[in-house]
């Protein structure tokens, strides 16, 4: 039997409880098999405009011991295809730091990836406000220089206070979570992940994307000392990313043009270039998903 995967139907596979979704992802191009650890409800400290996950009734909790069941099952089902999984990827219904299982589940998951897939990367996305916990902030830190080779893809949508209130819609602090944000670029690699769309039909103001631009600068400046043979901390990539599925409070945001994008991908790559960021950096890569 075909396997059928799409962006959006099996998002929906996540929202009706499923644990472990398979997704064709724009953005590790390729099959990714997504963790949720709120089948029952959706949990974030963050309120994202364009969130995609949309009201659902979960009845059961998370469970590590079926997680792992479902993981072991989709990669069997989709070995038989000979279709390669690109990552193992904790996103979900939420913000995956603030599950007390995650931990756990990620020392699951990098066993499993370890013995049936070891090519597969491991993923973390996350909104960044878990690395305000110092425990959080060190096991992360553990996590992405060491055997487990933890991928975070960290989410930037603001370079102003104001845009990040509108984007984010959430009590956290800009400030402080950017502070920690640049704490933890000191000693782990992160991939940045900023979304672009328009909110009640206005795109971010000139002034908010050169905030934006000069913050992506300073950070691309953050060098840590790193330890040998471990990936070197700092921004590793930047993607700019669009809004192409449905949210729930549609049409609250929507979609702006994939020229903006290429701009604002272009602006920075300039701006980077001009800069006193060490040259590594200024070739940053800058990755586009309209
Ligand atoms: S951080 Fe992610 S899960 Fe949380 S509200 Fe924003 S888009 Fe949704």
């Amino acid at each position: 039997m075909q396997m059928h995967i799409g962006p959006i139907a099996n998002h929906r596979q996540r929202e009706e409880g499923g644990l472990v979704y398979p997704v064709y992802s724009r953005r590790s191009q390729g099959l990714s098999l997504g963790i949720n650890l709120f089948p029952d409800r959706k949990r974030c400290s963050f309120d994202c405009p364009y969130c995609e996950v949309f009201p659902f009734k979960g009845d059961r909790p998370f469970s590590l011991p079926l997680m792992e069941r479902q993981l072991l099952s989709e990669l069997s089902r989709i070995g038989e295809q000979g279709i390669a999984v690109k990552d193992i990827c904790f996103s979900g219904n939420g913000e995956p730091s603030l599950s007390p299982l995650f931990f756990e589940a990620l020392a699951a998951a990098a066993r499993i990836r370890d013995e049936r897939v070891p090519d597969a990367a491991l993923v973390l996305i996350t909104n960044g406000t878990g690395l305000r916990n110092g425990r959080t902030f060190r096991r992360l830190c553990r996590a992405a220089t060491g055997p487990l080779a933890l991928h975070i893809w960290l989410k930037l949508d603001a370079g102003t206070e104001a845009w990040y209130r509108l984007m984010a819609r959430s009590p956290v602090p800009f400030e402080g979570l950017i502070r920690t944000i640049k704490d933890f670029l000191a000693c782990a690699p992160v991939t940045l992940q900023t979304m672009l769309c328009s909110i009640q039909g206005k795109g971010p103001p000139p002034q908010e994307a050169a905030a934006w631009e000069r913050l992506v600068v300073d950070l691309a400046g953050i060098q840590g000392a790193g330890k040998t043979g471990e990936p070197p901390p700092g921004i590793a990539a930047l993607q700019l990313y669009g809004k192409a599925r449905p949210a729930p409070t549609d049409p609250l945001t929507a979609a702006l043009a994939p020229a903006y994008l290429e701009e604002r991908a272009a602006s920075l790559k300039a701006a980077l270039a001009r800069s006193s960021v060490p040259l590594h950096k200024k070739n940053l890569p800058i990755q586009v998903f309209p």
